[in-house]
């Protein structure tokens, strides 16, 4: 990693364009909040096309394996509407979530225009980010239908995301995004974005081998932009 150990230096001066991802990058991996999606998703694949439970499973690891994204490999293989799936799959309890004061005094502290860039719906995005009292805090949501069902990390999502935000070849070197998930960075960084990845040990091996294409790392959102912005 180029720069592994978040050297200070003025981030707030240096990017115009902070993207976020959302699951287990706004809030915490350890939570489960994603796991139980996933568990809905599942569910929804069973009931749906009256498989097992083992058989809608493994369908779904397939999809997400062939496509990036189930949802994607579903509407290309299985002809799926996409919009009741996403309702069904993000209506989870968003209770462990809570209101993000310290998470909320960072992010306004940034200085450029903050937006989310995610795999999965609006209405999940805004569920969480109303959950955790940050909102207000983002000028745009770019969700899974901006990105026609294409996901991250496939190079067509980020050339609509690139165009929703208006980054233009020189903006975009202004710009850094956040994820978890290692895979994703290398297209945006492809692109010219600075990237940040959100160390967790299930992408670890992945992350090691992307390395080239991470520009800074930290074990969480706040601790990160603590180092990013008050040092
Ligand atoms: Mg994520």
């Amino acid at each position: 990693m180029k720069n592994n150990n978040l050297i200070p230096s003025n981030f707030n001066n240096s990017y115009d364009y902070w993207v976020f991802d959302l699951d287990n990058t706004i809030y915490d991996f350890n939570l489960g909040l994603f796991r139980r999606i996933s568990q809905r998703m599942t569910d929804y694949i069973k009931n749906f096309f009256k498989l097992s439970h083992a058989d809608a499973l493994n369908l779904q690891k397939d999809m997400y394996k062939k496509y990036g994204l189930t949802l994607r490999g579903l509407i290309i293989e299985k002809n799926l509407d996409p919009e009741p799936f996403l309702e069904y799959v993000h209506n989870v309890s968003f209770d462990d979530l809570k209101i993000d004061l310290e998470l909320k005094k960072l992010l306004s502290e940034i200085k450029g225009k903050k937006s989310i860039y995610t795999n999965a719906s609006y209405k999940h995005a805004e569920n969480i980010l109303t959950s955790m009292g940050i909102f207000e805090e983002f000028e745009v949501i770019f969700d899974i239908k901006d990105s026609n069902y294409v996901a991250k990390p496939d190079q067509k999502s980020y050339l609509i995301m690139k165009e929703k935000f208006g980054l233009d070849d020189d903006k975009i070197k202004r710009s850094i995004f956040f994820e978890d998930t290692a895979k994703n960075l290398k297209p945006a960084s492809e692109l010219g974005m600075s990237t940040v990845w959100i160390e967790n040990d299930f992408n670890k091996d992945e992350a090691n081998d992307l390395k080239e294409y991470i520009n800074f790392t930290g074990s969480d959102i706040k601790s990160i932009l603590n180092k990013m912005l008050r040092h």
